[in-house]
């Protein structure tokens, strides 16, 4: 009998998790690394929605309308750091670069594949993990004080109908009777049908991480430095010990393409909210008032 792949992980946050877990289904040793305990970063912090109807990218045509206000900042929907901008100009020419028609619908449909899947992988996990008392499966409402906000909405909508994402618009006084504890004061609203979310992202986490580590999962504490090719992957921690395995997954999030550059890749990655190095980046919003 031949022994099992084994595979690295690199990367506690939910992706690796999952990723970690998805693998061990599949028959491999899994080990996952992290400098702390999993989930503790980015995936511990978040508002917990699981979405199959988050299709429509930042940089989408209506950014550029909205530009001026944003740069200005008119608007509290964007608020940002000179300095930081000056200094990586040529990726916010290229981000801004895909302001267009074409590249929102090559990446609504992408998006809306991979999240109609993952939420359905969510659902199953969250119940083989024992997390459904985290589960809220309410939809998501969305809600508009004024026609202008709702018409500047209207791009969404058609991508939503375009991809297939299940919604409802109320108007304001259906919104009334949906929601009689909602202050009156929003003129219309969308429901997202499938939306659900969890109330700790975090303990989400640990859970999913439990039965990783109940079926044989290993957790490593420590911080890669450098992933390397030899006889086998070759994962370098920062304390000089190597980690030895048949294939390597890379899922720090935004740490990744620091540790991609030393594999000769240079990915073009950026943060939303806050990032994890020193200096401030973009805190957004979504301004619908
Ligand atoms: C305010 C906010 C709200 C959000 N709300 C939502 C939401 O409602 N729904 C949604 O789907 N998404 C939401 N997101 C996005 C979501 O949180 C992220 O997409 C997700 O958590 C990313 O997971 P990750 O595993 O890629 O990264 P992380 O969770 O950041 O995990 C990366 C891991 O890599 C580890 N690491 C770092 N360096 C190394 C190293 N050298 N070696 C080994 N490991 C290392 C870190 O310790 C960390 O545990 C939100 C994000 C923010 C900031």
């Amino acid at each position: 009998m031949t022994s099992p792949q084994r595979i690295t992980v690199v990367g506690g946050g939910i992706v690796g998790i999952t990723t970690a877990l998805e693998f061990q289904r599949r028959g491999y040793q899994v080990s996952l690394l992290d400098p702390k305990q999993p989930g503790r970063e980015t995936s511990y912090g978040n508002t917990g929605v699981l979405s199959d109807g988050s299709v429509v990218i930042s940089n989408n045509p209506g950014l550029r309308k909205r530009l001026p206000k944003l740069i200005l900042k008119k608007s509290n929907a964007l608020n940002y750091s000179l300095w930081f901008v000056i200094k990586r100009l040529p990726w916010v020419t290229r981000f801004l670069s895909y302001c267009t028609d074409q590249h929102l619908d090559h990446s609504s449909w992408a998006l809306r594949a991979l999240q109609a899947h993952s939420l359905q992988l969510h659902l199953g996990l969250i119940s083989d993990s024992g997390a459904d008392s985290l589960l809220r499966k309410t939809g998501w409402l969305k809600v508009f004080r004024s026609d202008t906000s709702y018409q500047a909405y209207g791009m969404e909508l058609k991508v939503f109908e375009k991809t297939g994402v299940g919604h409802t618009k109320y108007s304001e006084e259906e919104l009334r009777q949906l929601e009689p504890a909602l202050n009156p004061i929003f003129r219309h609203g969308v429901l997202l049908h499938n939306a659900c979310s969890v109330s700790s992202p975090a303990a989400l986490c640990d859970a999913y991480l439990s039965i990783f580590i109940e079926a044989g999962g290993q957790v490593i504490l420590g911080a890669a430095k450098k992933i390397q090719k030899s006889a086998t992957w070759e994962v370098q921690l920062t304390d000089g010990e190597l980690i030895s395995s048949d294939a390597v997954v890379l899922a720090a999030g935004p740490w990744s393409a620091e540790i991609a550059k030393g594999l000769g890749y240079k990915i073009p990655m950026a943060w939303e909210r806050a990032q994890p190095c020193k200096e401030p980046f973009m805190m957004s919003t979504r301004d619908m008032s």
